[in-house]
């Protein structure tokens, strides 16, 4: 576990409420997965309430002491969780990008484009732990304008941006969608909602877009 965190992300201090810096933007990140229901948690560099309570759900998934203080236990099931390009264990750029190779061609810069697939994953995880560690089968994720066209996307779609995620096979696209809920995304449409009954969209708008209805979202 240490040497395979050396060529990732690694944190030099323990972090806390009223704590700020490029470091708790790097945990941020990682526990974007563990909002409120129906929250968006700010990668903001600043260790507010709603990152401590990120942290402590985060903790409260992994069985680890629940305290709300990122050290080296926290730090540690980070590492333990974490590839060396950053992504999270059961995720992989591979898996969000079928598109292009350089994530070029969408609505916004390529490592824009790529970051927001590293925070959409890091939600993933959290929401695959949620369903009790089961795989999550993604169908489609960044896509450049030439992509998104090709498929029949929506003109101003996530997957322009990076975040968005169309999740397919099991669990069903109800329980994706209800789940999705708790873990950060604020773009969730599933069956019922036009074209997509055969797929869960995830993403992230500035506002809430929630449409599921034969789910009940
Ligand atoms: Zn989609």
């Amino acid at each position: 576990m240490i040497s395979r965190s050396l060529n990732h992300h690694t944190w030099g201090r323990n972090l806390s409420q009223g704590m700020s810096g490029d470091d708790v933007r790097h945990l941020q990140i990682r526990v974007s997965g563990y909002p409120e229901y129906g929250a968006v948690l700010a990668l903001d560099g600043s260790y507010g309430p709603a990152t401590r309570a990120a942290v402590l759900r985060f903790q409260q998934a992994y069985g680890l002491t629940a305290d709300g203080l990122a050290g080296p236990q926290t730090f540690n099931k980070i590492y333990e969780l974490q590839d060396n390009d950053c992504t999270p264990a059961n995720f992989s750029y591979a898996e969000m990008n079928k598109c292009n190779s350089d994530w070029s061609g969408g609505a916004v810069s390529a490592s824009t484009a790529r970051f927001n697939a590293l925070v959409s994953m890091w939600k993933l995880q959290a929401m695959r732990r949620a369903l009790g560690n089961v795989p999550l089968n993604i169908s489609s994720g960044f896509r450049s304008y030439s992509c998104n066209s090709a498929v029949g996307g929506a003109a101003n779609s996530r997957h322009l941006y990076g975040d968005g995620v169309d999740l397919v096979g099991s669990p069903s696209f109800c329980r994706l969608a209800q789940q999705a809920r708790y873990h950060g995304f604020s773009n969730i449409l599933g069956p019922g909602y036009p074209g997509h009954n055969d797929h869960t969209h995830l993403g992230v708008t500035a506002s809430r877009s929630w449409s599921a209805p034969n789910c009940g979202i």
